[in-house]
């Protein structure tokens, strides 16, 4: 336990360690007065539309729309997608519960299939054995042409979308993922909140589903003290999204016309500000996250923890840095042991089956998901003081 403790302030000091603390180490608080000075701090303004860029750019998506948080980014990605009440979507257990909330949100149903061991994410095995099971084709009741995905023969529903989640940053085997997908005629829709600066087959996080998501929470990456993004290459789609996301307000100069139910979900230019002058840093953010988790998988080399790496032909952005125990009971008494030194680490989530909201959902056993939750523990991961010179 001492050589835990060790190990992780080799690399941070002494003193309280958080988990995951934001740098503003760039131009942040010249943006915010130059935003603040323009008067435009709500949901016009041109850092919305930079910042936008920035991350089309950065990610190599076409086009990349703000939003007011991750969570409301999954929920109008998935109503884009096709996702309409009464419909079931496949996504993961051993997720952040903005995940299965944003089904939810859309009057659809989260159906919790497992995750894969090393990379934390959807298994596609798991997926592909949940539809070989449940699925028909939606064209084989009768109703054909009918809209996209399969009928779950269990229940009837129409599973509409399937929403695989980039674990602490590390890609889920989204190549597999998405063949499966097109085989099943599946729209599918990543959360990439926490997977900012990740790639699979050269491809970053979230712009290999139709739609993906980002999160610019205080605790991501990069932080918009709120905020999120839907990213996609589809120019009619983000049209919709701009769309939906401020009301559906028909173009107007001055007439207030909503032609559909839509939402005040739009990323005010205030926080677009922050996020612009962190979109400045991120490689420099990313490069040390990376150092960080050099270091820390050096240090549990020659331990009997086994440090989460990313997956050959992947780069992870090590977002949280984790590591697998024994089992259970030493999980806690690492953690017990680092909190109570002021080291901040922390369990997985709970199962999303194991909360009240969820508890009723079908799910497919969910073994794998279940042997981490016991096993894993995040270890302190932010870019240490000192790292990042300010600008
Ligand atoms: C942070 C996060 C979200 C949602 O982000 P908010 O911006 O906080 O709404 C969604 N999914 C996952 C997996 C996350 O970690």
């Amino acid at each position: 336990m001492h050589s835990i403790i060790r190990t992780i302030r080799s690399i941070y000091g002494d003193g309280p360690i958080p988990l995951h603390r934001p740098v503003f180490a760039g131009d942040e608080k010249a943006r915010l007065i130059e935003c603040i000075d323009s008067n435009f701090v709500s949901s016009a303004g041109e850092l919305i539309a930079e910042f936008e860029s920035q991350v089309a750019r950065f990610t190599g998506t076409r086009h990349a729309v703000a939003t007011v948080n991750g969570t409301a980014a999954i929920q109008v990605a998935l109503r884009l997608a096709g996702v309409e009440p009464g419909d079931e979507v496949i996504t993961q257990a051993l997720t952040f519960v903005a995940t299965a909330n944003a089904v939810a949100y859309t009057g659809a149903e989260p159906v919790f299939a497992d995750v894969d061991q090393d990379t934390l994410g959807l298994s596609p095995e798991a997926l592909e054995r949940f539809l070989a099971e449940a699925a028909e084709p939606a064209s084989s009741s009768g109703s054909a042409p009918g809209p996209a995905g399969v009928i779950n023969r269990r229940t009837g529903r129409r599973i509409a979308a399937v929403l695989p989640m980039h674990t602490f940053g590390h890609p889920a085997r989204i190549e597999a993922i998405a063949e499966i997908c097109q085989r099943y005629s599946l729209p599918l829709v990543e959360d990439a909140a926490e997977a900012l600066g990740s790639w699979a087959s050269n491809r970053h996080a979230g712009t290999i589903g139709r739609l993906g998501t980002l999160s610019f929470n205080g605790n991501k990456i990069i932080t918009t003290g709120g905020g999120g993004m839907i990213l996609t290459d589809d120019a009619e789609l983000a049209a919709r999204i701009k769309h939906l996301t401020t009301t559906a307000k028909r173009p107007h100069s001055y007439e207030f016309v909503h032609d559909e139910l839509g939402y005040n979900y739009r990323m005010p230019n205030l926080n677009a500000a922050l996020g612009v002058a962190q979109m400045a840093r991120l490689p420099e953010m990313l490069a040390a996250k990376r150092e960080v988790a050099r270091r820390y998988a050096e240090l549990f080399a020659d331990r009997p923890e086994t440090f989460i790496t990313e997956r050959p032909g992947t780069i992870a952005n090590y977002w949280l840095n984790a590591v697998l125990v024994a089992d259970r009971a030493e999980r806690d008494a690492v953690l017990e042991a680092t909190n109570a030194e002021g080291i901040m680490t922390r369990p997985i989530w709970e199962l999303m089956t194991d909360l009240q909201m969820y508890r009723h959902c079908q799910h497919d056993g969910l073994a794998v998901s279940r042997w981490l939750q016991d096993r894993i523990v995040n270890l302190p991961s932010s870019v240490p003081d000192g790292w990042l010179e300010p600008q």
